[in-house]
C-alpha cells in the first residue's frame, strides 16, 4: 500500500508536490504539534517535518526534512521515504485539497474554462471536493517535467 502523509506547517509547498506525485497528503496548515501527531497516529500517516523534536515524537512514522530549497526537499523526501513515484499517478490528485481528481466530460465545461482551453483540449479532470478543473496545459507540463527531473535521479537543477 502507498504511504500516506501529514505535512507540518512550514512545508506547504512540499505538501503540494507530494500530492502532485499522487500521494495522499494532509496539510492542516497552522496547527499544533499535538494535532499533527494525532493525525499521523489515527490515520497511519508519516509525519513530514523540519522539526527534529517533533520527528522524534512521531517515530517510527516520521520523515525529517533538512534541505532548504524546494527541489532538494522533494528529492530528500523521495529518498528518505523510499518512494517510487509512478508517472501514471502524477497529477491525479487536487493540489489544493488532496481529493482524487475525476474525469469530466468536455461538453459539460463550456463556459467554465477559458475558451481557448476548451477549444484546444479534449480531456479534463475535476476535483470532487473544491470543484477546480484541471487540464494538461502548460503549467501541468512544467510540473511533469520538473517531477521527471527530480525523481528520475538526475542531479542537475
Ligand atoms: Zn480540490
Amino acid at each position: 500500500m502507498d504511504q500516506r502523509f501529514v505535512v507540518d506547517t512550514m512545508l506547504g509547498r512540499l505538501a503540494r508536490w507530494l500530492r502532485a506525485m499522487g500521494y495522499d497528503t494532509l496539510y492542516p496548515g497552522e496547527t499544533g504539534d499535538r494535532r499533527l501527531l494525532d493525525l499521523a497516529l489515527a490515520e497511519e500517516r508519516v509525519l513530514v517535518t523540519r522539526d527534529r523534536m517533533l520527528a522524534r515524537l512521531a517515530q517510527p512514522r516520521e520523515c525529517l526534512i533538512t534541505e532548504e530549497r524546494l527541489d532538494e526537499q522533494i528529492r530528500e523526501a523521495v529518498r528518505r521515504l523510499g518512494l517510487r513515484p509512478r508517472e501514471a499517478d502524477w497529477l491525479t490528485r487536487c493540489l489544493e485539497c488532496n481529493a482524487r481528481l475525476e474525469p469530466r466530460a468536455r461538453d459539460t465545461l463550456r463556459g467554465l474554462v477559458p475558451e481557448h482551453v476548451f477549444a484546444t483540449h479534449a480531456e479534463f479532470m475535476a476535483c470532487p471536493r473544491c470543484a477546480r478543473i484541471f487540464w494538461a496545459g502548460t503549467h501541468a507540463h512544467r510540473m511533469l517535467d520538473r517531477l521527471a527531473r527530480l525523481v528520475n535521479g538526475e542531479t542537475g537543477g
